[in-house]
């Protein structure tokens, strides 16, 4: 079969950002695909992706719920022992007045992790079974404009920044939230890219 056969008997895939038709390309395993319009994704070949992003939104729930309940960091200054949570920076913030940073830090290292993966198993484990959750569609776009916001990395790297500053002044001891905070972002990263959006879409279509 010559190249131009070989594109035809492609199925074709429309893109949900442009709405341009096209035919998919063949690809190997992992492999990302863009929109040749406007650049949106496509899809992502991922065998067995279903699977891998439910039990990856799994274990990162598990880590978020650790992240959130246990120490994130302690400080020792002089006698001084001061235990912090997640929960306490949204707190401080809060209570000096600061309310912009204190939802900025809620928004990103708590409320966009969460979202994004309950909205992960609120539409991949019933696509697991055969069946559509009923707000699928409006899930599964708010969940792919999430990631494109994500700031949880950024947020982490800021941590890291004040964590170097206060060393001198303080001892400083990471708690077990923090070292869960961390793997928390490899898992949500990686049960994005778990996700093949072609096996949302279809079965949407073939729902309609
Ligand atoms: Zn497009």
């Amino acid at each position: 079969m010559d190249a131009t056969h070989q594109l035809a008997a492609q199925p074709l895939i429309a893109c949900h950002e442009c709405d341009l038709l096209q035919r998919e390309p063949a690809t190997a395993d992992h492999c990302n695909v863009k929109c040749s319009r406007c650049g949106a994704a496509l899809f992502r070949n991922v065998p067995n992706g279903i699977n891998r992003t439910i039990a990856l939104s799994l274990a990162g729930l598990i880590l978020f719920i650790v992240a959130n309940v246990f120490p994130f960091l302690s400080f020792e200054i002089g006698s001084q022992f001061t235990q912090t949570t997640l929960f306490t920076g949204v707190r401080e913030f809060y209570s000096q007045g600061i309310w912009l940073l204190a939802l900025l830090v809620f928004i990103t290292s708590i409320l966009a992790p969460l979202l994004q993966l309950l909205l992960m198993l609120y539409i991949f484990i019933p696509l697991k079974f055969g069946r559509l959750a009923r707000q699928t569609r409006p899930a599964f776009r708010l969940l792919q404009h999430i990631r494109d916001w994500n700031m949880i990395e950024v947020f982490m790297i800021g941590i890291l920044v004040a964590l170097v500053k206060l060393t001198k002044m303080a001892a400083i001891v990471p708690g077990i939230a923090m070292w869960s905070f961390v793997a928390l972002i490899f898992l949500v990263t990686g049960a994005h890219s778990s996700i093949d959006g072609r096996v949302v879409w279809r079965r949407l279509e073939r729902a309609q």
